[in-house]
């Protein structure tokens, strides 16, 4: 079929990043990411029967420390049996190996913090080692691809992700980082796919009662979630997406921390109100988001 021939709306899907990390906030201890939460994840797939992509930085699935900065979680075996078990609700997506680039500048193939590309070879090293861990664990390299703060140098970190099988890289069109203002359009080597955020942070675990404070109002996590959702109020498009136009995304972004198991409520009330909106889908796997994605462009 014709992608403009498909009826509907605007697709509501989420990728989740920072797989495999230990806590959702470093140092805080009632933060620590369980065999739980994945469990969690896995729960709600179920539940809407949808297949949920989780993206891996992946020296925390690296046990025999191939990549030599490899520090794997405690539960490693029994998570990569959960999807190995899981395929039909949860999709494996790459987060790097690093998160960081030498473990204090942000971004991981370019350096958000002066604004430059971490070298090529580099870059390589990081997708060869991933694929090694891969290969370890006995998993295929993934289709999915998330840069760590969204953040990856054009025709270079897209040019080696193709050649290791990567068919998508999803991040945001547009966003600044101290004076610089970063936009990506399009690769010429992986389908971009853009992404938006759901005014949720990394270090919010517990959506339980949480409050936001937005300009002079206080807003319940749920009812502030629900205004992050396209098609939006434009003020949250500029204030979001640094633009007045309903851009159309293919996906939001979430985090691992977003999943612990006392949010899993939450997540069956968002849904829910998702399904029962006329305006929304909720796509049931990243292909299906991409068709829902393109339909109006
Ligand atoms: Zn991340």
């Amino acid at each position: 079929m014709h992608l403009k021939n498909i009826k509907g709306s605007y697709p509501f899907f989420f990728v989740i990043d920072d797989g495999g990390f230990d806590f959702a906030v470093k140092g805080d201890k009632n933060s620590k990411i369980t065999l739980e939460t994945y469990d969690t994840i896995l729960k709600i797939a179920k539940k809407f029967n949808i297949k949920i992509p989780i993206c891996f930085t992946m020296k925390y699935l690296d046990k025999k420390n191939i990549s030599s900065v490899g520090t794997p979680l405690e539960y490693l075996d029994e998570l990569t049996e959960l999807f190995k078990k899981n395929k039909k609700y949860l999709e494996i997506g790459s987060h790097g190996l690093t998160h960081e680039y030498k473990t204090n500048h942000p971004g991981e193939f370019y350096c958000l913090d002066i604004n430059k590309p971490v070298p090529e070879k580099i870059q390589r090293e990081h997708i060869e080692k991933s694929a090694k861990i891969f290969d370890y664990l006995n998993l295929d390299f993934p289709e999915l691809f998330v840069p760590a703060y969204n953040i990856w140098e054009k025709g270079i970190t897209d040019k080696i992700l193709s050649e290791y099988g990567v068919k998508y890289i999803i991040g945001q069109k547009k966003f600044g980082y101290k004076k610089h203002i970063y936009k990506y359009i399009n690769s010429d080597y992986l389908e971009f796919l853009p992404r938006a955020s759901l005014g949720l942070a990394s270090k919010e675990y517990s959506l339980t009662g949480l409050y936001k404070n937005y300009g002079p109002f206080k807003w319940k996590i749920k009812e502030f979630v629900k205004m992050f959702i396209i098609p939006r109020n434009p003020f949250i498009n500029l204030y979001s997406g640094k633009s007045l136009k309903q851009n159309r995304v293919h996906s939001y972004m979430t985090h691992i921390g977003n999943f612990m198991p006392l949010n899993y409520d939450f997540w069956v009330d968002m849904l829910n109100g998702v399904k029962q909106n006329q305006r929304l889908k909720l796509c049931k796997d990243n292909r299906e988001a991409i068709k829902y994605f393109y339909n109006r462009i």
